[in-house]
């Protein structure tokens, strides 16, 4: 295994909104970050803060929105001291040629500027062999200590289609011999209950807690508020900073710890160290 995290996120700002504080703080002791982003980010608008504090949203069609979105990603993953890997799969909607229209994505249909035919999207990739397949092969060959990624329990239906890709593939990476860590990173909501709110570990970022905000905004588009004292993000992670005994942590469940069986006189990673000393 080498002392790299894999995170897989499903738009542009998910992993640091995420797991922003875990990969600065690993990142600073050496860590190798693969940013796996799995949808082409063709979807949604541009946000702007305004002078009365407010915030606008304009929409934007699907080439230059993918373009706006992979610069600020780029951004985000250079901060991180790496480059994101692309698995584009379109997502499930769309705004039209008009600016205006939100369109969906559905079999038959006509493909919007910057889709390429035969691309499963991402509801149906972990259904999509060889979708699954370019994963697993990525997950063999960089062979991360830990693989993070969302839970299955999400509001958003690209994120949860995410979990399947990343979680499918890595069970059949572990087929395959790969004996790095799973773990589901968790969301603050209760619509599915609070269960899905509980977490089994976590990761102490708190000397990284404006470092991840910072890294947060380098989405413009989709965060100009990431600066600000009551941003959501920074206060959610103070929220579970307190829960766990620290300033600020992300949280996780595990799927499946390392596999270290055949491994004599083992001295436990750093990151893998901290996960399981944090293990409720
Ligand atoms: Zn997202």
């Amino acid at each position: 295994m080498n002392q790299s995290i894999m995170v897989v996120g499903a738009h542009a700002d998910d992993i640091e909104v995420a797991v922003g504080g875990t990969c600065l703080k690993y990142r600073a002791v050496g860590y190798e970050i693969v940013y796996v982003m799995a949808t082409n980010n063709m979807s949604g608008g541009v946000s702007e803060l305004l002078n009365d504090g407010t915030v606008r949203t304009t929409m934007e069609t699907t080439l230059p929105m993918m373009a706006r979105r992979k610069r600020e990603c780029n951004d985000a993953a250079r901060a991180l001291g790496t480059t994101p890997i692309h698995l584009d799969h379109p997502q499930r909607h769309y705004t039209g040629p008009d600016g205006k229209t939100p369109l969906e994505l559905r079999y038959g249909c006509v493909l919007p500027d910057g889709v390429p035919p035969n691309a499963p999207t991402i509801l149906t990739a972990c259904e999509d062999p060889a979708s699954i397949d370019r994963l697993v092969r990525l997950i063999l060959e960089k062979d991360p200590e830990v693989v993070l990624t969302f839970g299955v329990s999400q509001m958003n239906i690209e994120h949860f289609a995410t979990s399947l890709l990343a979680t499918q593939s890595y069970w059949q990476a572990v087929e395959n011999g790969f004996r790095g860590a799973l773990l589901h990173w968790r969301d603050a909501h209760t619509r599915h209950g609070e269960f899905n709110c509980r977490w089994e570990t976590f990761v102490d970022y708190t000397p990284y807690l404006d470092r991840k905000m910072k890294l947060i905004g380098l989405h413009r588009c989709q965060m100009p508020n990431a600066h600000l004292p009551e941003f959501g993000h920074r206060l959610l992670g103070v929220r579970w900073g307190q829960a766990c005994g620290c300033g600020a942590a992300e949280v996780f469940t595990w799927v499946r710890h390392a596999d270290y069986r055949d491994t004599q006189g083992i001295v436990y990673p750093p990151l893998t160290l901290e996960l399981i000393q944090n293990t409720k």
